[in-house]
């Protein structure tokens, strides 16, 4: 059995206990794992009051609130309650169990959302997983010894025998303190364990003072285990740094995308990483129109993701009228939540996803004047934005105002030209928007794009990418064939960053030169380039593809060293 552990995790679309790329990544690898039968098991934190809700006020400032939801209609609540000491205090923690059903019915994942928001827990401990990502400090240590530690005792108590753990982003990696407490053996710690790094941007890993650490696990652990699993040598002196700390516990440290293994293994001088592409999961993607387009050319393709190359052969008519009604439920959608009256016809690009710097959501409306004189000259553009910034990044709040202000000046200068913000994204919107649009648009700095998947799910939906070449989209760009790159294409190894103004007058030439001449004038070569999306993207970037590479190049992997170690009891339970 597998344990995977993972901070957020979006396992239904009314279930808000997620931010962005990382929770869609763990729904989508449960699905498969419950498809494929892969034997595993996933903990994760029950957010109360979720992320964050998004308004926009009269000024196209971003209005925070949390996100209610009814726990108890969704998930069952488990009877099961274990202690952990945290500091001074035993804090109990309870689950609430969510299962993951395979496609075809047949098999279960059990998702176990951890809180210690019960009856034993005073006040104050009952609210520290209220939301995702908002507290951090102590608060933050706090969830993620829950995550870690809680979750690692948890399965113990639910009888599970996970040979292998699974670590998904650092937040969790305190699991390694049980699993050195109870194993007292470095070695046979790190064969159990597999970590997943999932973002190559330093500063967001989560780092806390030594002191605080020792200070809330004194009665967990002795300190020997944070001799231990700490190497004072490697890290900024009294922090525990937990990326580092799973790099440096784990058998197999893994990247999202090969560009993403180079610049990690740059980060983490001295470790060799392996890859595994992400994917996303081709049923739950697919918009209601396509699963009936595809169950009708491609049967099979349910079952079998590969199958999609098939969609070269679908016929154009079929294939369009799919794309048109997307885009009709798309454009409706866009016309009741804002003034922007869309129309269906008009050539239509999507930049939605979460708001930050490095994302540059607004780059495209950098020089609206020139975004205006090539509708002028070329035909229409309607540009639909929608994500959230994290309500304390003042860089992402800055962007979702500026994408605001911006639109107020085209509007004032031209119809040829329109913006909508839709707010408060999330899976259900962004199901809608990525079938329903022309072009998606990503533009983030490069080499900081880890993997990146929203782009994948467009393409399954025949929606090509106009993206920069990083992550993901560097190994499946084929240019001007199914989608088009931003910027340069760079070396595997090239760790330079992209540039602003190279990539927006990329961005803008090839609306200009290339893209809208397609749409308006040559269609037909339009389609060819969508087909060619979905049928040389969707057989390979999903999540049973990277399931099973995870199965074969790690798990097994796991395996084979439990039987080589020939443990017949304790925590392997082979
Ligand atoms: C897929 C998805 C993401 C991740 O998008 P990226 O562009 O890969 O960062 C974030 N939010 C939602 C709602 C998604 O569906």
């Amino acid at each position: 059995m597998i344990a995977y552990f993972v901070m957020e995790c979006a396992v239904d679309s009314r279930i808000p206990t997620y931010s962005g790329g990382l929770g869609i990544l763990a729904g989508d690898t449960l699905q498969s794992f419950a498809d494929l039968e892969v034997p595993a098991v996933c903990i994760t934190l029950l957010w109360k009051n979720g992320f964050t809700n998004q308004k926009l006020s009269n000024d196209g400032s971003q209005i925070d609130s949390a996100q209610e939801w009814d726990i108890e209609k969704y998930m069952q609540p488990t009877n099961i309650k274990i202690k952990i000491p945290l500091g001074g205090k035993d804090v109990t923690i309870t689950a609430f169990k969510y299962i993951v059903e395979s496609i075809k019915g047949d098999n279960e994942i059990d998702v176990y959302f951890l809180t210690p928001d019960t009856l034993e827990n005073d006040p104050e401990t009952r609210k520290i997983c209220d939301r995702l990502y908002i507290a951090g400090g102590l608060t933050r240590l706090k969830q993620e010894i829950i995550l870690g530690i809680g979750g690692y005792e948890m399965l113990k108590a639910l009888n599970y025998r996970p040979f292998l753990y699974h670590i998904n982003e650092s937040h969790s990696a305190f699991l390694i303190a049980g699993l050195m407490k109870d194993m007292d053996d470095l070695n046979r710690v790190k064969s159990r364990v597999v970590f997943t790094t999932h973002t190559p941007i330093p500063a967001a890993f989560d780092k806390f003072e030594m002191k605080d650490v020792k200070d809330m696990l004194s009665r967990y652990c002795e300190e020997k285990v944070f001799n231990d699993i700490y190497r004072e040598d490697l890290e900024e002196k009294d922090e525990l740094n937990l990326s580092w700390l799973a790099i440096k516990n784990a058998k197999n440290v893994v990247a999202v995308s090969r560009k993403h293994k180079f610049v990690s293994e740059h980060i983490f001088e001295g470790y060799k990483l392996k890859y595994v592409t992400n994917g996303i999961h081709h049923v739950k993607w697919a918009s209601p129109h396509h699963k009936m387009l595809f169950t009708k050319f491609i049967a099979g393709w349910e079952e079998d993701p590969d199958l999609l190359r098939g969609a070269s052969c679908i016929p154009d008519g079929d294939f369009l009228q799919a794309h048109i009604l997307c885009k009709e439920t798309l454009i409706e959608m866009i016309n009741s939540e804002t003034d922007s009256s869309f129309v269906t016809s008009d050539f239509t690009i999507a930049m939605a996803k979460r708001i930050t710097h490095y994302k540059r959501n607004n780059l495209i409306l950098s020089n609206p004047d020139k975004l205006i004189e090539i509708a002028e000259k070329k035909g229409n553009i309607q540009i639909v934005f929608a994500g959230k910034a994290h309500p304390a990044d003042t860089d992402g709040l800055a962007i979702v105002k500026s994408i605001y202000d911006v639109s107020r000046y085209i509007s004032s200068k031209t119809k040829k030209v329109k913006i909508a913000f839709l707010e408060n994204y999330n899976i259900h919107k962004a199901n809608i928007i990525l079938s329903g649009v022309d072009l998606w648009l990503n533009n983030p700095t490069r080499p900081l794009e880890a993997s990146g998947t929203s782009g994948m799910k467009a393409s399954l939906n025949g929606v090509p990418n106009l993206s920069v070449l990083d992550g993901w989209w560097l190994e499946a760009c084929m240019e001007g064939i199914n989608g088009w790159g931003i910027g340069p294409k760079p070396a595997w190894t090239d760790l330079s960053y992209s540039d602003d103004m190279h990539d927006l007058n990329d961005i803008y030439g090839k609306l200009e030169f290339n893209i809208l001449d397609l749409y308006y004038k040559n269609y037909s070569d339009y389609i060819k380039i969508m087909k060619m999306a979905v049928s040389s993207i969707a057989p390979h970037f999903n999540t049973h593809r990277m399931v099973s590479e995870y199965v074969t190049d790690l798990y097994l992997t796991g395996i084979i060293m439990c039987y080589m170690e020939k443990e017949k009891e304790g925590i392997c339970d082979i």
